[in-house]
C-alpha cells in the first residue's frame, strides 16, 4: 500500500480537537481530500525533560505506531469492527509538525502546555476517523471501572471496601483529598442497563462537566467539530437546538433532555456491556490476587513491585493471548490461579486496563434524528512496567477511603460470584 504523507496537507488544515496524557489530536479543516476529509491526525506528546526525547531519531526508520497493529490484530477479535474506528498509518515530517506546534499550541488546556508538546521526532503518525466533525455534535464519555472485584483474593482489610464501593468512586474521594475537582457520577450506574440508574450516572456526569466548567474528562461536548466549554453561549445554544425541541438553554432543561437522549442511545447499544464484560473478565484477580500470583511465582525477582522483572509481550503473544482468552480461560478455575498461567494473568491486567481507560465516543446518525452511533475510542496497549504503580495506587487510594469514614455503596448488578470463595478465603 502506498503510504500516505502529510505533507501533502499544510499545518493550517489541521485544527486542534482535543489530548489525552499521551496522544493529542487534531481535525482535517482543508480542501476536500481523499484522504484527509473526515480523518483526524493522531500524534504522540512527550513530556518536557523526559528521557524519551533521545530514543527517537528523526532520520531513522521507525516502527508504525503499534496503536494501529493492536486494534487490527487484538481488539479487533474482542470488539466488534462497527463499533472501532478506522486506523492508519501517516508518515510525518519533522518541520511539519514544528510548523504545527507554532500554529496551534496556543489552542491547548494552559496545564497541558506546561508538561508536554507534540513529539517532532516521531514520523510515523495516526489517521483515523473523525467521530467528532461532520457532525453537529459529539460527545466523548470516559465510563472507566465497571465492575466491583470478586471478593476471592482480596484480603480481609480491602474485602468490605472494594466488595461495596467501586473503584472510581474511591478514586474520586482519593482526588478530591488532594484538592481535584469532585463528581456524584457512578460507572456502576451508567454500566447497569437499567434506565433509570443510566439517567442518574448521565445526570451525574452532566452536573460534572458544568460545575467543573468542562474541566473533568469523563464527559465532552463537541460543537461542530470543536471542544466547548459550558460558559461558552454559542455552542450551549447549539447545544440546546440539538437536544430541546423548544431550544431552551435553561440548565435544568438542557440536562434533563440530554439525559433522555443519551439513555436511549446508551442503552440501543451493546457497547458498554462488551466493555464491562471484557474489563470485569480480564481483571478476574483483582491486582491483589495479582500481586500475589507474582510473589508466589517470582519469589527472589519482585521486591522491585507487580510486574517489575517482566517483557512487554510482543504483538504475537498478545495474539496467542486472546485465542487462550476466548477458549481455555473461561474454563480455569479462577480462585487458584495456576502459576503457570501467571503471564497471561499480567497480560490480561494490562488488557483489562485498556478497556478501563477507553473511551466511547457517541454522535448522531446522519440520517435518522434521535439515532445514535457508539463507538470505542483510545485503546492504547499499556506495559507491563505500569503495574507495580497500579498496585501501589490501589493501596493508597483503598487505605484513604477507609479512613476517610466513607461508605458509598454501589451496585454492581452483574456481578457474578465465585463458587468455593468464601471458604477458600477460610482456610487461608
Ligand atoms: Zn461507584
Amino acid at each position: 500500500m502506498t503510504p500516505t504523507f502529510i505533507t501533502e496537507t499544510k499545518p493550517e488544515d489541521w485544527t486542534y480537537v482535543s489530548e489525552g496524557g499521551a496522544t493529542i489530536v487534531f481535525s482535517y479543516r482543508g480542501l476536500h481530500n481523499v484522504q484527509f476529509s473526515d480523518h483526524v491526525l493522531r500524534l504522540r506528546k512527550v513530556a518536557y525533560g523526559s528521557s524519551d526525547n533521545t530514543l527517537l531519531d528523526a532520520n531513522s526508520e521507525q516502527p508504525d505506531d503499534p496503536m494501529i497493529a493492536f486494534q487490527e490484530n487484538i481488539i479487533s477479535k474482542l470488539v466488534p469492527s462497527e463499533f472501532l474506528p478506522s486506523l492508519m498509518v501517516v508518515v510525518l515530517e519533522e518541520d511539519w509538525l514544528r510548523s504545527l506546534v507554532v500554529l496551534r499550541d496556543g489552542d491547548r488546556p494552559a496545564e497541558r502546555r506546561q508538561t508536554d508538546q507534540i513529539d517532532v521526532r516521531r514520523n510515523k503518525g495516526i489517521l483515523a476517523t473523525d467521530l467528532i466533525g461532520g457532525t453537529p455534535i459529539a460527545m466523548e464519555i470516559k465510563p472507566k471501572w465497571g465492575f466491583l472485584p470478586t471478593e476471592c483474593h482480596l484480603s480481609p482489610k480491602t474485602v468490605a471496601l472494594k466488595t461495596a464501593t467501586c473503584r472510581f468512586c474511591m478514586h474520586t474521594s482519593f482526588r478530591m483529598k488532594h484538592g481535584e475537582v469532585g463528581t456524584t457520577y457512578c460507572p456502576l450506574d451508567l454500566f447497569s442497563c437499567d434506565e433509570t440508574r443510566v439517567r442518574k450516572a448521565l445526570g451525574a456526569l452532566w452536573a460534572g462537566w458544568y460545575e467543573s466548567d468542562g474541566s473533568l474528562n469523563n464527559l465532552r461536548f463537541f460543537v461542530q467539530g470543536r471542544m466547548t466549554k459550558p460558559d461558552d453561549d454559542h455552542s450551549v445554544q447549539l447545544l440546546a437546538h440539538f437536544f430541546t425541541a423548544d431550544e431552551s438553554t435553561d440548565v435544568q432543561n438542557l440536562q434533563e433532555s440530554f439525559t433522555s437522549a443519551l439513555a436511549q442511545a446508551l442503552l440501543s447499544s451493546p457497547v458498554l456491556p462488551i466493555l464491562s464484560t471484557l474489563q470485569r473478565t480480564l481483571d478476574i484477580l483483582d491486582v491483589e490476587g495479582l500481586s500475589k500470583l507474582y510473589t508466589q511465582t517470582s519469589s527472589g525477582f519482585s521486591c522491585d513491585g507487580l510486574g517489575s522483572s517482566v517483557p512487554d509481550p510482543s504483538m504475537e503473544e498478545w495474539e496467542d493471548f486472546v485465542e487462550v482468552y476466548q477458549s481455555d480461560h473461561h474454563s480455569w478455575d479462577h480462585t487458584v490461579p495456576s502459576p503457570g498461567h501467571l503471564r497471561h494473568y499480567l497480560m490480561a491486567y494490562l488488557l483489562s486496563a485498556t478497556f478501563k481507560d477507553c473511551s466511547i465516543i457517541i454522535r448522531p446518525k446522519s440520517a435518522q434524528v434521535g439515532s445514535f452511533d457508539v463507538t470505542i475510542i483510545d485503546m492504547d496497549i499499556k506495559s507491563m512496567d505500569r503495574l507495580g504503580k497500579w498496585e501501589k495506587l490501589d493501596k493508597k487510594i483503598v487505605e484513604h477511603y477507609k479512613s476517610s469514614g466513607n461508605q458509598r455503596r454501589c451496585i454492581d448488578n452483574q456481578r457474578i460470584s465465585q463458587s468455593g470463595c468464601t471458604q477458600l478465603s477460610k482456610w487461608r
